[in-house]
């Protein structure tokens, strides 16, 4: 059997950089989340994302973004998802070691 060692949150934000873009990369219909029954986003998501609202709907923020895509599969035909990688040099950076 293969040794998992679980890496905490903090572990994995320490790994990478962020340059912020301006432009949203993704943008979320929280409008189509209120009838979403899984929401399988908020637990998917591993920067932690997307945070359900009162509401029922949901909170995203884009800054922080690993791009992994993980969302935009999992949401797939509920279409909440607008997905594009951000504009050139702005985004994720993952660091070595
Ligand atoms: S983003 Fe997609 S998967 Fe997540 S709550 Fe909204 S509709 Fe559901
Ligand atoms: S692309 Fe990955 S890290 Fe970015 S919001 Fe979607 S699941 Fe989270």
């Amino acid at each position: 059997m293969d040794d998992y060692t679980e890496v905490s949150f903090e572990d994995r934000m320490s790994t990478v950089d962020f340059q912020v873009s301006p432009r949203a990369h993704i943008v979320v219909d929280s409008a189509v989340c209120r009838s979403c029954t899984t929401q399988e986003c908020v637990t998917a998501c591993p920067a932690d994302l997307f945070v359900p609202t009162a509401d029922g709907g949901i909170l995203f923020n884009y800054e922080q973004c690993f791009e992994c895509g993980t969302c935009y599969l999992l949401c797939g035909k509920q279409g909440a998802i607008s997905w594009t990688y951000p504009d050139g040099g702005d985004g994720v950076t993952f660091r070595q070691g």
